[in-house]
């Protein structure tokens, strides 16, 4: 019958169901990081300093009481995290997930005015950031009108405590004497990282400790756990440069390593010096990356090839990985293997993986693996509203189901409706399985643009563009770019009798966003935006013509 003919071509995974724990994110992990204590968790690529297992847990639970206590945080409060990755960055996390909190994270390079949106939108009532952030998070709390205690991090002894700040490493080195507080429900939300999804602004992902925990142990089940645990001889070391106020490098260097007993040896900016330095200096075993960071690892020189001798599995998701990529950077670091996971900030994050198995039989290559434990997929014809699930090597939008999928966007019914069809979670992204159901990603639907893995909402660009004085109308797309995946280019309509110089667009903008959100893709002024009947903007359109203007020149 059809039934039984869709039911086929909904893809399940081939390793066995898990059991899920049925726990919140800190009772789970604490119960995994007590069997480590005596091991490093983390340490500080550029000063050493560094904290074990044990320590994060004590400094975790005295922050978790100074944030009820004495910043007198309540259940289901807000704290907004500011933070490049740093050794203190799982105690941001688990204090407040013990004091029942939820965290959003920001990203490090915003400026004040992207910070003040996710300030506001999430309604944080505390942050926390570095010295070297203070002012930068005083001015986004001016911009959006608030006044909520910043609690700052001396990474360094010298350093002096901002006017105005409370003192995290006085927070964290107190033990308040005041009762535990009982752990939540699994069902409570945990985590609010933003996405601008298939369409439209940042929103705020509402991830529950029960999606959380499910991913971890979902990316760990037998057949997928490439880990090992620590031992007196041993340890797994992981330079931890995936920022970690994304749901990768959060997920990776963070509930990962609690898990598995890994080390994260934290970067709190990726340069190549830093990089090759933490290379040189501990004997990396795993390595988590995003494209970019594949080719530099491949195409940098100073990247001897025995810095990659110990490395078992290199990890690269994100964004777009081609094969030829792969091959090239396994000729450098013949002994490791290479696979790619693929996921989003809202299915917390992974939904498939390429397994060490598969890597070694060739039939990965290229591919985003194949769908996890507890979780079912299926390709769909493009806006087919049926939803009737595609057959191998046909070309659809991947939907998924399992308990990593999020609740729904942060006050937002109408677009958490939209991101669902018929209890499937639409992804957004074209691609489609084959015969072995390994699954290959060919192109993205949604308007979303990653530059170097990070997400760019064309929407923000197109708005801020619009209130430049000399513009009447903005669309924004992303067009390829060798290092970076893409790029934003805006396509600008000036106003009437208005010089629009090119030059002063650009600024305007780099001063209003992150380096990664700036106008590097180009600009070009245009008499009309091609939109539908119903206003909507046609960026096929758009991309098609700059494909073709740069083949043709
Ligand atoms: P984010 O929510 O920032 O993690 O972005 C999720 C999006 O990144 C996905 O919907 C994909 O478009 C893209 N993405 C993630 N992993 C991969 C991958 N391995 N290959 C291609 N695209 C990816």
């Amino acid at each position: 019958s059809t039934n039984s003919q869709e039911d086929v071509n909904i893809i399940r995974s081939p390793h066995n169901d898990i059991d899920i724990p049925n726990a919140t994110i800190t009772e789970f992990l604490y119960s995994r990081m007590e069997n480590y204590h005596k091991y490093t968790a983390t340490v500080c690529a550029e000063t050493g300093r560094s904290y074990t297992f044990e320590q994060l847990r004590i400094k975790s639970r005295n922050l978790s009481k100074a944030l009820r206590k004495i910043l007198k945080l309540e259940k289901g409060d807000t704290v907004a995290l500011l933070l490049p990755n740093l050794p203190e960055f799982p105690i941001c996390v688990f204090g407040p997930l013990e004091a029942g909190l939820i965290v959003t994270t920001i990203n490090p390079l915003y400026t004040a005015e992207e910070i003040s949106r996710q300030l506001l939108d999430s309604s944080a009532k505390a942050i926390i950031t570095l010295v070297s952030s203070h002012e930068t998070a005083k001015s986004a709390l001016i911009l959006s009108k608030r006044k909520i205690p910043i609690v700052t991090i001396k990474s360094r002894e010298d350093q002096n405590l901002p006017q105005g700040a409370i003192s995290f490493n006085e927070l964290i080195d107190n033990t308040i004497n005041i009762p535990d507080i009982p752990p939540g429900s699994p069902d409570d939300i945990a985590i609010l990282p933003y996405s601008s999804g298939t369409t439209g602004l940042p929103k705020g992902v509402l991830l529950t400790h029960r999606n959380i925990v499910s991913n971890t142990c979902q990316v760990t089940c037998p057949g997928l756990d490439i880990s090992i645990k620590p031992t007196d001889s041993y340890q797994d070391i992981i330079p931890a440069v995936l920022p970690m106020f994304h749901i990768y490098g959060l997920t990776v260097g963070i509930f990962g390593s609690a898990k598995n007993g890994s080390r994260q040896v934290c970067l709190r900016r990726f340069t190549p010096e830093l990089y090759i330095s933490v290379l040189k200096n501990y004997k990396i075993t795993l390595i988590y990356a995003a494209p970019p960071l594949v080719l530099f690892l491949t195409l940098h020189s100073d990247v001897k090839m025995e810095y990659l001798e110990h490395v078992r599995v290199v990890t690269s998701g994100a964004a777009p990985l081609g094969a030829l990529d792969e091959e090239r950077f396994l000729q450098k670091a013949p002994k490791s293997k290479m696979v790619q996971g693929y996921g989003l900030t809202e299915t917390s994050p992974v939904v498939t993986m390429c397994t060490v198995k598969l890597f070694d039989q060739g039939k990965g290559t290229g591919s985003i693996g194949q769908v996890v434990p507890n979780t079912e997929t299926k390709f769909v014809a493009i806006d087919d509203p049926t939803g009737k699930p595609l057959g191998p090597n046909q070309s659809g939008e991947l939907l998924v189901k399992g308990p990593q999928v999020m609740r729904g966007y942060h006050n937002r019914p109408e677009e958490t409706k939209n991101a669902f069809q018929n209890g499937w979670f639409r992804t957004g992204d074209l691609g489609h399985y084959n015969e072995h159901q390994v699954f290959f990603l060919t192109d993205r639907l949604k308007e979303l643009i990653k530059v170097r893995g990070f997400q760019v909402a064309p929407a923000e660009l197109e708005e801020i563009i619009r209130d430049f004085s000399a513009v009447e109308d903005a669309a924004v797309i992303g067009v390829p770019d060798d290092i970076n995946g893409e790029l934003p280019r805006a396509y600008v309509v000036p106003k009437k009798g208005k010089p629009l110089k090119e030059q002063d667009l650009v600024e305007y903008v780099a001063k209003k966003v992150a380096p990664y959100k700036q106008l590097k893709g180009g600009i070009e002024i245009v008499d009309a935006i091609p939109k539908n009947a119903a206003g909507k903007i046609l960026r096929r359109q758009l991309k098609l013509k700059y494909m073709k203007a740069t083949i043709l020149s």
